[in-house]
């Protein structure tokens, strides 16, 4: 729907500069410089949840941010600037599209949304009729790998892209949304229609139920605990193998004791028995009752 007309758009030729589309990109160029670069990680997130979030796997991990625990930042500048691409990549497909003769909106539209009484907001990135029906338009960026899984089966394993796409249907009172994905390794782009699903909305609600029941020292439970991590006995550590807990700003938080390993030229989160004080106290009580 939006990924042909965008092919056929830049295989086209007579192209004209459209002086709107480039203010409206370049207004977005902004609002993304500001995102990624002149804000602080921990700004202003106490007593937020915001759609996008909703649908995180991690209840633990909102409520941390729900209640405005500091976190050292670990994130290198090297993945500032991928995010910052990132961002640039869902900007450059959405303004493909409007190029491409699409009404897609550029410049995101706040949307105010209210889950089990809770409120906050989200932006939307843009609203597309296909004849009489509307959908909603969320960008995503992906690598290579990400995007290969998002082709053969869409957004399954990303509750929270899931839950805020039907969050924004919920809200506008419609039944279609389409991911349009940036693949920023090959350039590649992919779509996929979702119908709205109630599930998506209830894992929302229950999670908001979590947080807001929560205290930072009665905090929701972890999504995993240490048996689902790999114990490697050589080297006496657990290795933090699960997406979420890796790029979690909790992390050290919740576990305690991480250390950064790189293997590979790769980040490896493990738990040293060597640094066994310093894990947290009930992952002390686990590591006490399985290793020691
Ligand atoms: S480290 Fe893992 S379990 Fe802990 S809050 Fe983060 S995502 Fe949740």
């Amino acid at each position: 729907m939006i990924v042909d007309r965008v092919y056929d758009y830049i295989n086209s030729t007579g192209k004209e500069v459209d002086k709107e589309i480039l203010e409206e990109a370049r207004e977005r160029f902004g609002y993304t410089v500001k995102r990624q670069f002149m804000e602080d990680d921990n700004w202003n997130r106490e007593g937020k949840i915001y759609a996008s979030q909703m649908g995180k796997k991690c209840p633990r991990q909102l409520s941390y941010k729900y209640h405005g625990v500091e976190y050292e930042s670990e994130m290198s500048p090297r993945t500032k600037v991928k995010f910052f691409l990132g961002d640039l990549s869902e900007l450059g497909a959405l303004a493909l599209g409007k190029l491409a003769g699409l009404d897609l909106g550029l410049s995101q539209s706040k949307l105010n949304i209210e889950v089990e009484g809770f409120k906050t907001h989200g932006y939307i990135d843009g609203l597309l009729y296909d004849g009489d029906e509307p959908y909603i338009v969320e960008a995503k960026s992906t690598g290579r790998y990400s995007f290969q899984s998002f082709e053969k089966k869409g957004f399954k394993d990303r509750p929270h892209y899931m839950t805020q796409i039907n969050l924004y249907m919920r809200n506008l009172g419609i039944n279609k949304g389409i991911f349009l994905v940036v693949n920023t390794d090959t350039g590649h782009l992919g779509e996929r229609i979702v119908q709205y699903n109630q599930k998506y909305v209830d894992m929302a609600k229950n999670n908001v139920n979590k947080v807001l029941n929560s205290s930072v020292d009665d905090l929701p439970d972890r999504v995993y605990t240490l048996d689902d991590f790999k114990w490697m006995p050589r080297n006496k550590c657990y290795e933090i193998d699960k997406f979420s807990c890796q790029y979690c700003d909790y992390n050290n938080e919740c576990w305690g004791g991480i250390t950064v390993d790189t293997v590979s030229g790769k980040p490896k989160h493990r738990l040293y028995i060597d640094d066994y004080e310093d894990f947290a106290d009930d992952v002390q009580k686990q590591v006490a009752a399985d290793r020691i």
